[in-house]
């Protein structure tokens, strides 16, 4: 079976592994944690990094940090995996649900913008108000789907305008660039995951970073239990959130080959845009890529008006010829937890998840597994 994403394992982690135990330090407090802050850090372009225990854990702790609590909201696209929602209702607060769009699949900043300007109005106290629920926006979360960052000038704009914090679910975008720059600083927070399907994992893991020092340390509180040294005295509720050694033992292994695996990432939506070309007439599409997208994964996007039994019929026929195909995210409005959230229309979003199948693209994917993938996806269609 060609593989969806497999871990890229054959690099230092083995090593790297092996001094944790041998050291000891095998917890939340070690060298590697420090040099993987450090690289992720670098490779984001922020001034620092705060390692957690996953991505889900980094979005809480980050919400939590810019003031998001019980009884608000925040905007994200309904297009995103169930994790950014989870991780806003474990605040005590709801998601307000929006559109993407058909370029880039990530919420749409002039929507943004308009919904703010048409239901929300600010409050004797400052706050912005949803006027629909009486509910306070407390933050925007736009997320980078697949590796692609929409226009962030506009979301800045909006944040400033608005006075709402500017939070971004960058969970699978390692990697990606916008007009040439690391994302680090286009948001006040960028969470990441290193989960084992991302582009670089920890086996599990996350990190925060961001353009705002004091929301950073703020962050680097609540993950460490908001413990104020050297007693047992802590001055907020907090977390632990904490990466231990271990996991970022794996991580710094992984972190040397980052531009590798980005490049192989970037490799295969090339070879895929290509090998599929020819299926255009048929309407059969690949995946939006914006400048600088990290492709985290790629794969084909089925004809308009094509429903979710159709694109899963072609992954058992791939995976009968020894290919591993899946559907995508299904949209968080259609998730039992959040059918009844605030949300706008999604028309696109709609139809558009139904129509997504995911192909292998392992960062040691072989020219012959794809050239496998390209016959056997275009003689299904022929
Ligand atoms: C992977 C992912 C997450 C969750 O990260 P974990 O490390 O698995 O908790 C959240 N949001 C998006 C968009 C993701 O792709």
């Amino acid at each position: 079976m060609i593989n969806m994403a497999i871990p890229n394992l054959t690099g230092n982690e083995k090593k790297y592994l092996d001094n944790c135990i041998d050291s000891t330090f095998v917890s939340s407090v070690g060298e590697y944690v420090n040099c993987f802050e450090k690289m992720v850090a670098d490779s984001t372009g922020s001034m620092e990094a705060v390692a957690t225990s996953c991505g889900t854990t980094g979005i809480h702790a980050a919400l939590t940090a810019v003031g998001v609590s019980y009884n608000d909201l925040v905007i994200i696209p309904s297009f995103t995996f169930i994790a950014t929602a989870n991780a806003i209702h474990h605040c005590g607060a709801e998601p307000w649900l929006m559109e993407i769009n058909k370029d880039d699949w990530c919420i749409d900043p002039f929507l943004v913008k308009r919904e703010l300007a048409t239901n929300c109005e600010k409050d004797d106290s400052g706050a912005l108000i949803h006027k629909p629920s009486g509910k306070r926006v407390a933050a925007i979360m736009p997320v980078y789907t697949l590796g692609n960052i929409p226009n962030m000038h506009i979301f800045n704009d909006i944040s400033k305008e608005y006075g709402v914090p500017l939070i971004v679910d960058a969970a699978c975008a390692i990697g990606a660039k916008f007009e040439g720059e690391d994302f680090g600083k286009l948001a006040d927070l960028s969470i990441l995951s290193f989960n084992g399907n991302k582009t670089v994992t920890c086996g599990g893991g996350g990190a925060v970073v961001g353009n705002n020092d004091e929301m950073l340390q703020h962050v680097r509180h609540l993950t460490t239990t908001a413990r104020v040294w050297p007693d047992y005295d802590f001055d907020e509720p907090g977390f632990n959130y904490r990466m231990t050694n271990i996991q970022a033992g794996v991580g710094v292994a992984q972190m040397e080959r980052l531009n590798d695996f980005v490049a192989v990432k970037r490799k295969v939506r090339k070879y895929y845009q290509k090998a599929f070309s020819g299926l255009q007439s048929k309407g059969i599409g690949v995946f939006p890529t914006t400048d600088g997208a990290s492709c985290w994964f790629s794969g084909i996007v089925m004809p308009e008006g094509s429903l979710l039994e159709d694109s899963k019929a072609v992954c058992s026929k791939l995976k009968d010829a020894g290919i591993e195909a899946r559907t995508f995210w299904k949209p968080i409005h259609l998730q039992k937890p959040y059918a009844n959230c605030p949300k706008t229309d999604t028309s696109f979003t709609d139809l558009l998840w139904q129509r997504i199948i995911t192909l292998p693209c392992s960062t040691n994917i072989s020219d012959e597994d794809l050239s496998v993938i390209d016959k056997t996806v275009n003689s299904i269609f022929s």
